[in-house]
């Protein structure tokens, strides 16, 4: 099998991005840039102004994530993230 013949378009993550998106993000595990420190978003330090948040790491101070608000999107800066990791879904037909 060559490489190209498992190569689709980010249509087909959709799925996955669904899942991976529908949790609680405060309770998502954040790993920081930084210092490798790892949290919960709720752990982290909100600097908030009428444009957006700025998130930074508890230990390090590193920003860990900008949200900025326009009229039209939110623009959503992870730089300062290494890693995020949520839960596997719960699936709502078996509640397991
Ligand atoms: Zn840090």
């Amino acid at each position: 099998m060559q490489i190209e013949e498992l190569r689709l378009d980010g249509n087909a993550v959709g799925g996955i991005l669904r899942e991976v998106f529908t949790h609680e993000m405060t309770n998502v595990l954040a790993t920081c840039v930084g210092c490798g420190s790892k949290g919960r978003i709720a752990e982290l330090l909100q600097y908030a102004h009428p444009m957006g948040v700025v998130l930074r790491c508890p230990t390090c101070d590193r920003a860990e994530v900008r949200i900025v608000r326009t009229s039209t999107f939110y623009c959503v800066d992870i730089a300062g993230v290494q890693l995020l990791m949520t839960p596997e879904s719960v699936s709502p037909a078996t509640g397991e």
